[in-house]
């Protein structure tokens, strides 16, 4: 059983950390990996915009440095603790350090959602040719 209100609730402590003075929003994520761990992470904007780092960027990050594995359940929450969902490449990040069966907080009014209907069809390591590389 996943703590929701408790995921979130960490998603919401890292945005506090968060570096928006571009856009103001603030966004945190934490993830739990299929070792049972607790990760979080904040956007990091740029002046550039393009080199803008979302929270879910850090959150895959934090993933590799603390041994890998793959993340089981992600919450994002903006500074007040709205949920929010992962943007387009978010999606695509996320689905590759996760699967299609990662579960997205939605907030606490509605159940999460699949990774796979927020990225239906995704394009995955699966879909390139073999390279000897371990993920
Ligand atoms: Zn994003």
């Amino acid at each position: 059983m996943i703590d929701w209100a408790g995921l979130r609730w960490s998603a919401r402590d890292a945005a506090q950390h968060a570096y928006a003075p571009y856009s103001g929003l603030r966004v945190g994520a934490a993830g739990i990996t299929s070792r049972g761990e607790v990760l979080s992470s904040c956007n990091v904007e740029n002046a550039s915009f393009g080199l803008t780092l979302c929270a879910e960027c850090g959150l895959v990050s934090a993933l590799a440095l603390s041994g890998g594995g793959k993340l089981s359940a992600v919450s994002v929450a903006d500074s007040d603790g709205k949920a929010l969902l992962p943007c387009g490449r978010c999606r695509q990040l996320l689905h590759e350090h996760g699967s299609a069966e990662l579960l997205v907080d939605a907030g606490s009014e509605v159940p999460p959602h699949r990774l796979a209907e927020l990225l239906p069809l995704a394009f995955g390591p699966e879909d390139l040719p073999a390279k000897g590389v371990e993920p």
